[in-house]
């Protein structure tokens, strides 16, 4: 008798029965729940009825609404609500329901202690990716009923969690070296231990009294051709399982593109799924997955949808096969592409920030970005010890200009008097629109003589510009106050400077409009000078 969990080498490879004694020895059989296991019984008898079954499993009040909560989700579709365990085993029939308490049982059964490598949490959700992926592929192959399919997917890789138990080191060792191929798997189990987690799992459904259509094709997953049968239905259930496996394993394995091969093919050769058939299944595994875990109650990690694995894995493929200056080349690339975006991002970034400081009308600076340079310009003059010249423009009976050519005539001339004004102007010299009609100059390192001279050549262009508006002439006027900022000496205040120049432009409207007039903080007004 094979009693040790080590494999010493030249040991004699104990076969697969001295394993499976082995197992059921150290007590690595997890077991069943009580309604489980006598669900199983009864049901193989045939004087049981409908009313045992649901009977049966209404003693246990926790088992009986998380079945008929899976019932009434759209995992099932069904439209009218199933009250009452007895509705779901009539609409259901009995081994669906059956399906499903063995569903639960295993997915609630106590966690048997496992070596360090085993994932318990990945191993259900590898469990629950296959049943999902049965139920799809059945839905797409056979008008069979597709929850014994379900329930051995989900069921189909028991072996390993048992020799995970019964083997812990070894089996990590092996679970480690297999890298998440279940054929090497397969093989090292054979070789190391004498017995594979399919055959263990096959067993162990056979021990708890499994029927064929569940215990066969746990030992058939991995190798459909080697049910030698000739139930046609069994047949289908055993490649729908074979292929479910294939796809949880695109999801787990970590060797996406491999298994995703497989799959195609063989879904092909079993059952001549048409590409976009695959496709659909692929698409949808993983949205189901997650589907069923919440009614399960089962907390799982979750997984990027199938097509988005693989294209991952292509991508890690691909840069794989390239060589070392290939992969520099591509770096540069990317680098180059990367540069070039980020220089027009600035360049659109710079062109934002420049339309947010200007004013929609007129296409110059608008108050806000006025108010920051008049900051700046009063700073350096300050600095530099420089005066600066501040003009306030408003244009004269603007009002009256709007009411008797309307908005639209008063709009174009707002806008022909800055560009006007514009052409007027040193480079360094600030126009911006202050507010409606009226306009802002600031003159950096201008006294107030020179001051003086600009708004007057501003007024005369304004003056004696013919504004032309769909044909006919306008003739419109200004009014300036002009202020000087000191530069050295007392300093000013912003705001008592553009209050100067306020009450400039607002001495010039009271002495009759289109004249310039500056505030002199001594000598009260001066007059306009010409
Ligand atoms: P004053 O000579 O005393 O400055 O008289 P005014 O009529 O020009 O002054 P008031 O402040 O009474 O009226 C300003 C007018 O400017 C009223 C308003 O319709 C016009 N205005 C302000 N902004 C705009 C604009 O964006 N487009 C047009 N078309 N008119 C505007
Ligand atoms: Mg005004
Ligand atoms: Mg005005």
């Amino acid at each position: 008798m094979f009693k040790s969990t080590a494999i010493i080498k030249d040991q004699i490879m104990p076969t697969k029965e001295d394993v499976l004694q082995h197992v059921i020895e150290t007590g690595s059989l997890p077991t069943l729940s009580t309604v489980a296991s006598t669900l199983i019984n009864i049901t193989g008898k045939e004087e049981t009825t409908i009313y045992d079954i649901s009977k049966l499993i209404a003693q246990d009040v926790s088992l009986s609404s998380k079945i008929l909560k899976v019932v009434n989700s759209s995992f099932y579709n069904f439209p009218n609500e199933v009250g009452t365990i007895q509705q779901a085993v009539t609409i259901l029939g009995t081994n669906a329901v059956r399906s499903l308490v063995l569903s639960f049982s295993f997915l609630n059964m106590e966690r048997p202690q496992h070596g360090a490598g085993f994932n318990y949490g990945r191993f259900w959700e590898e469990s629950l990716a296959a049943a999902v992926a049965s139920k799809l592929i059945m839905a797409k192959v056979s008008d069979q009923d597709p929850e014994e399919a379900f329930t051995v997917s989900l069921l189909q890789n028991l072996g390993k969690l048992i020799l995970a138990c019964a083997y812990r080191e070894t089996y990590d060792q092996l679970l480690e070296e297999a890298a998440g191929s279940e054929k090497r798997l397969l093989e090292l189990e054979d070789e190391r231990i004498g017995a594979n987690h399919a055959y263990i799992g096959g067993e162990a459904a056979k021990h708890w009294n499994f029927p064929d259509s569940l215990s066969i094709p746990i030992i058939h997953h991995h190798n459909p051709d080697g049910y030698r049968g000739d139930d046609a239905d069994l047949k289908t259930e055993i490649r729908v399982v074979h292929l479910a496996a294939l796809l949880a394993n695109i999801m787990y394995s970590g060797n996406p593109i491999d298994y995703h091969g497989s799959f195609r093919e063989r879904a092909q050769k079993m059952f001549k799924l048409e590409a976009a058939s695959i496709d659909e299944i692929l698409e949808q595994a993983n949205k189901d997955v997650a589907k069923a875990a919440n009614y399960f109650g089962l907390n799982i990690e979750g997984t990027a949808s199938i097509p988005e694995i693989l294209q991952q894995a292509n991508i890690e493929l691909s840069l794989l096969n390239m060589s070392y200056e290939q992969i520099n080349r591509e770096l540069v690339q990317s680098k180059m592409q990367l540069e070039k975006l980020t220089s027009e991002l600035e360049e659109k970034n710079s062109y934002l920030e420049e339309i947010a400081n200007l004013d929609g009308l007129t296409q110059i600076y608008n108050h806000r970005y006025f108010q920051e340079s008049l900051d700046k310009e009063i700073s350096r003059s300050i600095r530099q010890e420089n005066e600066l010249g501040l003009i306030l423009a408003d244009i004269d009976n603007f009002k009256k200009f709007n009411d008797f050519y309307g908005h639209q005539a008063g709009d174009y001339v707002l806008k022909e008097v800055a560009s006007l004004c514009g052409g007027v102007i040193r480079e360094y010299d600030l126009i911006a629109r202050y507010g409606g009609e009226e306009f802002v100059f600031i003159l950096p390192e201008t006294n107030q003589a020179d001051a003086l001279i600009v708004a007057e050549k501003i007024r005369s262009a304004i003056e004696q510009h013919p504004f032309n508006y769909e044909g006919e002439d306008y003739r419109v006027t200004s009014s300036f106050g002009v202020a000087i900022f000191p530069g050295a000496g007392k300093p000013m205040k912003k705001t008592e400077l553009i209050e100067r120049a306020d009450k400039a432009l607002y001495t010039a409207k009271k002495k009759g409009r289109n004249r310039v007039e500056v505030y002199a903080e001594k000598s009260g007004w001066f007059g306009k000078p010409k």
